[in-house]
């Protein structure tokens, strides 16, 4: 089979590589769509990565074949896959903080969803696997887990009907927040990016501000369009540690500030006496856990989330290098990309 296999940031080669052997409660998936997460890209572009992985963790596929011990697949079977699985046992799953636990890091699939073929482990069979209905498609199946992890997101903040949200950051991610949010039935929902392409289609997605912080002086905004509060949660959907400085200047007193996107290694300066006086919280968020994945599917087989809207981009396995520096240039049109064998 074939897989995409990261050796470099300039360097992803497309090897062949032996089908994995199943064994006992494990089925072998034929990868149908995998999505091209802003991680994988920050991974490689980045380089965060040990030589020769194979990434990919956005997966739908067909069950080609299954395991002793297996009832409830069959080959045939349309199915999405996650890549974690907690051990729900541990301190941290005591307490429901799944994506905290040990074990969950340490779980992924084999060798990863760049890849014609996946072995995908008894655990994430049990726990992270799901068929998917009929009328939902191989595309949308892909999108489960990053609507999934936006889900998760939002469990760690309340937003009540009428809650003003701001989003920093309309790429792929902050488009499926846009669409929950809209859903949740928040008031103003205000966009910030860069890209002019990105913010138009932000207003499609159900924003009704947008904001370009090149051009335009956020805080200014945002204080005019909430009648000189700030807005009550701010989403980072960008991995732009600045962010945190200038969400703290939009978000209302006793609001919350969601750190959704991956910032990189280093200090960050917040007015403290204001964290403090104004009861501010900055909440990170990371991955999702498998009770968040059905509800996702729901959403986005009743439509809560425009998935056709959202693909911008289509690449064959062989061209993941080019999927890459796609979704990294400022200049494309680009939100979700897929990447099909
Ligand atoms: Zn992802
Ligand atoms: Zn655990």
């Amino acid at each position: 089979m074939k897989s995409a296999v990261f050796y470099d940031k300039h360097d992803i080669r497309y090897e062949e590589h032996p089908i994995p052997e199943i064994g006992v409660g494990e089925v072998l998936l034929k990868m149908e769509i995998c999505g091209l997460c802003g991680t994988d890209i920050h991974k490689v572009l980045g380089e965060t990565v040990p030589s020769s992985s194979v990434l990919g963790h956005e997966v739908s596929g067909t069950i080609v074949k299954v395991g002793h011990g297996i009832e409830d697949y069959k080959e045939g079977d349309r199915v999405y896959v996650a890549h974690h699985v907690p051990c729900f046992t541990c301190h941290y799953c005591q307490r429901k903080m799944y994506t905290l636990c040990k074990q969950f890091k340490e779980t992924n699939l084999d060798p990863g969803g760049f890849s014609e073929y996946i072995r995908v482990p008894a655990l994430h069979v049990k726990h992270t696997m799901g068929k998917l209905p009929n009328d939902v498609t191989f595309e949308q199946g892909a999108l489960v887990e990053p609507v999934a992890c936006c889900l998760h997101g939002f469990e760690s903040i309340r937003i009540r009907p009428g809650d003003s949200v701001l989003i920093l950051g309309a790429g792929q991610i902050g488009c499926i927040q846009i669409q929950i949010v809209r859903h949740l039935l928040a008031g103003q929902i205000i966009v910030s990016d860069i890209n002019p392409y990105r913010l138009e289609q932000s207003l499609q997605f159900g924003a009704d501000y947008t904001v370009n912080s090149q051009h335009e002086n956020m805080v200014e905004k945002v204080m005019q369009l909430t009648g000189g509060n700030g807005v009550d949660h701010v989403i980072i959907s960008a991995g732009i540690n600045s962010l945190l400085p200038q969400a703290m200047e939009c978000v209302r007193r006793g609001g919350t500030i969601l750190v959704f996107a991956p910032f990189k290694n280093e200090n960050i300066s917040i007015p403290a006496e204001r964290f403090f006086n104004d009861e501010i919280k900055v909440i990170g968020s990371y991955s999702s856990n498998p009770y968040n994945y059905e509800i996702a599917l729901q959403m986005i087989q009743q439509g809560v989330i425009a998935t056709e809207k959202m693909v911008t981009h289509r690449f064959p396995l062989s061209q993941l290098l080019e999927a890459i520096q796609c979704a990294h240039n400022p200049n494309e049109h680009v939100l979700k990309v897929l990447i099909t064998p």
